[in-house]
């Protein structure tokens, strides 16, 4: 037996079936390095998943890095409930000063417990306790976790069927698109408001991502977030953006909602917040609607202090001006270039996306599955999205060179060929 395989027997042996992503990638890893990661027989891999985005500094960024082991090596807190450490204010001092003033941002900033989905939770409790209201409007194909509250609003029926019980609280609408270009669900959803005998509820918040990570890679256009975001300032409801994974730099800006001319009531914020892969998740909050009471939503690990330590450089690193922006827009135009030339290698597909969460809809799960495998086999590491796993999805680190982006993209054209010659073979 050798060690990979004995490793890979106590996963099957002990660890519970609800595994997932170490499905698609047959091997142990045991370090990384920026945009590659190294198995234990020494094989390397360029990392086109990037911990769904969670990694959108790369892995192991040298300087957050020293600044971590730094602060464990001098005894810096490593827990710490709320308590005021200093390298929570330092965080608080660079996000506000980099990310939040440049921006006109008054928000202010929670932390919940270290998920995502946590900070949804605590989103959508907020907007209820705000508007005194129950209704949450999400959308199609949103992703917003899988606790029982963020669950209600997430669309995907396989997650939902986990629940177990009925999911409340929550009014489905179709996301930009959805009925195809020509139909316009920003319309339908002003009359559903508007109609007192629609039967809808009047909402505490409409919750939307500008891009569906997991729901596929939907972009709703700028105009169509921007009149959802006037609907609910006339209805009286918050308007949340889920940024948990379209945020951090991941459509080019550090906000996904960037020049959408819009101000979101509430943001929330996890995946790369802590830019290390840390858990930690933030709610940032116009003040007006700061209301829970202290430990109203609490949690245990509420802010990490390790996450602090690296957040903070990487914010310094990336975020001070705008030159990691535009190095973002030229990496953005070379994803898309590879992507079409897959999309047009398949009939009938389609691009999606925008800006450093592109993909390509193949028109079946069975087929993207089979060039992500082959993808893989050939040392790149990326995986699929969408209703029926359909779309070949690319969240590469953005740090990732342009000579690694385009060697990535050149493994996941090769795998597409191969897997359409072979497709094409047996079809003869
Ligand atoms: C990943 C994700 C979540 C849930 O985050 P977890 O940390 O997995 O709980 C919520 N919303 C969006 C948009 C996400 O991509």
């Amino acid at each position: 037996m050798t060690d990979k395989s004995s490793k890979i027997s106590v996963f099957e042996r002990r660890e519970s079936e609800v595994r997932s992503y170490c499905r698609g990638f047959d091997t142990v890893f045991t370090s990384a390095q920026g945009s590659e990661m190294t198995d234990a027989e020494g094989r390397s891999y360029i990392d086109f998943l990037a911990g769904c985005s969670s990694l959108n500094y790369g892995h192991n960024d040298p300087d957050m890095k020293n600044a971590l082991v730094e602060h464990v090596m001098s005894d810096g807190l490593s827990h710490a409930l709320d308590l005021h450490t200093d390298v929570k204010a330092d965080f608080l001092e660079s996000f506000e000063k980099h990310i939040l003033q440049p921006r006109g941002m008054d928000h202010r900033v929670m932390f919940t417990g270290p998920t995502g989905a946590n900070a949804v939770e605590a989103a959508m409790k907020l907007a209820r306790k705000v508007t005194g209201r129950t209704n949450v409007i999400a959308f199609t194909n949103g992703f917003h976790g899988v606790t029982m509250g963020a669950l209600a609003a997430t669309g995907n029926s396989y997650h939902r069927g986990g629940a177990g019980m009925t999911l409340n609280g929550v009014t489905r609408m179709p996301f930009d698109e959805y009925m195809g270009p020509d139909f316009d669900t920003a319309e339908l959803l002003e009359k559903m408001l508007s109609d007192r005998s629609s039967g809808m509820d009047a909402p505490a918040a409409i919750m939307l991502e500008t891009v569906q990570g997991e729901g596929g890679l939907n972009a709703a256009r700028p105009e169509w977030v921007k009149r959802v975001a006037e609907l609910a300032h006339e209805h009286g409801a918050l308007l949340i953006v889920d940024d948990i994974q379209a945020g951090c730099g991941r459509t080019g800006t550090f906000f996904s909602f960037e020049k959408m001319g819009i101000e979101p009531d509430i943001v929330t914020m996890a995946k790369s917040v802590s830019g290390f892969g840390l858990p930690m998740a933030l709610v940032l909050v116009r003040p007006e609607h700061d209301v829970f009471g202290p430990a109203e939503h609490n949690g245990t690990f509420r802010g990490n202090t390790h996450a602090f330590v690296t957040a903070k450089v990487a914010i310094e690193k990336f975020w001070k001006d705008d030159a990691f922006e535009k190095e973002l827009a030229v990496k953005a135009d070379v994803i898309a270039e590879g992507l079409a030339s897959l999309a047009l290698m398949v009939e009938g597909s389609n691009m999606k996306g925008r800006g450093l969460m592109r993909g390509v809809d193949v028109g079946s799960g069975e087929l993207a599955g089979e060039i992500c495998a082959r993808a893989f086999k050939k040392g790149l590491v990326i995986e699929t999205s969408g209703p029926e796993d359909e779309v070949v999805k690319i969240l590469a680190p953005l740090t990732t060179s342009e000579e690694t982006l385009r060697k990535g993209l050149s493994i996941l054209l090769d795998a597409a060929r191969e897997v359409l010659d072979t497709t094409k073979m047996a079809a003869e």
